[in-house]
């Protein structure tokens, strides 16, 4: 009897001076806490975060003083969380607090013996989700998509054609070529080869919207793409024999380096760039994703040299190299940059004017993309 009474004795001295948890319910859209005794607002210290390792957010309420019996308890709750937990989380501060995977838009007010969770309303709610889809739309609106036409393939193939929106590239005004317009065309003509091919066939932009570089490869993960082809056209400085300078080039993400695949990676990753984040990304590459791409890269630079050399004379073979191109990184497929020639160049700046000059290169491009899954029996 006395060993009860011992233990009665010390539960009711450790509540001494604590306030305990009582019960949590849901009132209309208010979620309550309800305490024992009154709560002072400097009793009750609120912070939240992003827990990266679960993805969900989590806020938390600590309440000095106060006391939970029952160890920890989850409340299953599906009305707005995923999940309301009450512990007492050190002696003298119980916890309560809320998880979700997505933000959660709530204020709190302490009242009495009660701290009150009010959730935004249903009309708020709506708006929201009124805006994301209407963003999703927009979203919606910047690619182009190719279905597949006669024998499908069963693959899909992301173009990437280079800038665009306010971002011109490459410009020479001598010969009136911009690269944004020229690449686009190449790309949209590389579409309509492969539809007929019977792949499936996205472009990353219309003809005049810009996109960032990681949105471009971002949207091809999305599309589960199994080949990443960005389009772009190059430029010198006006110095010297500039002019004389014409050619073809291909790329491919790889740490290995060539001080002019540098150059050129250099102009192409522009603004978007972070040098210090691709050197750690060039170290991660798979070795298997590098000789992928650099399979790719050959079998379409080659196809292209020999296209058009089918119908022209003097096509400049610039190689296929390997280098640092932002644009390429966080492709989780293959993925090659090709720079279709010099749109200062005497030769290649007329030449990528030319609309039949600009399909006969895309013809190029898509036998390369065909030859490149005969070869690996893809
Ligand atoms: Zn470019």
């Amino acid at each position: 009897m006395s060993r009860y009474l011992l233990l009665f004795l010390f539960f009711t001295l450790s509540l001494f001076g604590k306030n305990e948890f009582e019960k949590l319910y849901w009132s209309g859209n208010s979620l309550v806490a309800e305490f024992e005794k009154h709560l002072e607002k400097d009793e009750v210290n609120y912070w939240h975060f992003y827990h990266k390792d679960s993805k969900k957010y989590k806020y938390i309420f600590d309440v000095k003083d106060g006391f939970f019996r029952d160890g920890v308890l989850k409340f299953q709750d599906k009305k707005f969380l995923d999940g309301i937990y009450v512990g007492q989380y050190k002696k003298d501060i119980t916890r309560i607090s809320f998880r979700n995977d997505r933000e959660v838009d709530f204020k709190y007010k302490i009242s009495k013996n009660k701290i009150v969770f009010q959730f935004q309303t249903g009309t708020k709610k709506k708006k929201k989700e009124k805006k994301s889809k209407e963003k999703e739309k927009q979203e919606k609106q910047h690619w182009i998509e190719f279905q597949p036409k006669g024998k499908k393939r069963n693959k899909i193939i992301v173009l990437d054609p280079g800038h665009g929106g306010q971002d011109g590239g490459a410009i020479c005004k001598k010969y009136g070529a911009v690269e944004k317009d020229i690449v686009f065309y190449i790309a949209k003509y590389t579409a309509e080869y492969l539809q007929n091919m019977g792949y499936h066939v996205y472009l990353t932009r219309r003809q005049n919207e810009f996109i960032s570089l990681r949105d471009r490869t971002r949207f091809a993960n999305r599309k589960n793409a199994d080949l990443f082809i960005s389009i772009h056209a190059n430029s010198l400085p006006k110095k010297g024999n500039y002019h004389s300078k014409n050619g073809i080039e291909t790329y491919f993400l790889s740490p290995d380096r060539s001080s002019r695949a540098e150059r050129i990676a250099m102009i192409e990753n522009g603004r978007d760039f972070r040098r210090k984040k691709i050197r750690g990304v060039l170290h991660t590459l798979s070795s298997m994703k590098i000789v992928q791409s650099h399979k790719l890269a050959i079998d379409i630079h080659t196809n292209v040299i020999t296209r058009l050399r089918k119908y022209y004379y003097h096509i400049g073979d610039g190689g296929v190299k390997g280098g640092p191109f932002w644009v390429l990184v966080g492709a989780q497929m293959p993925a090659i940059l090709i720079e279709v020639g010099y749109v200062t160049g005497d030769r290649d700046g007329k030449r990528l004017n030319d609309r039949l000059y600009r399909k006969r290169l895309a013809r190029g491009i898509a036998n390369g993309v065909q030859d490149y899954f005969k070869k690996n029996s893809l």
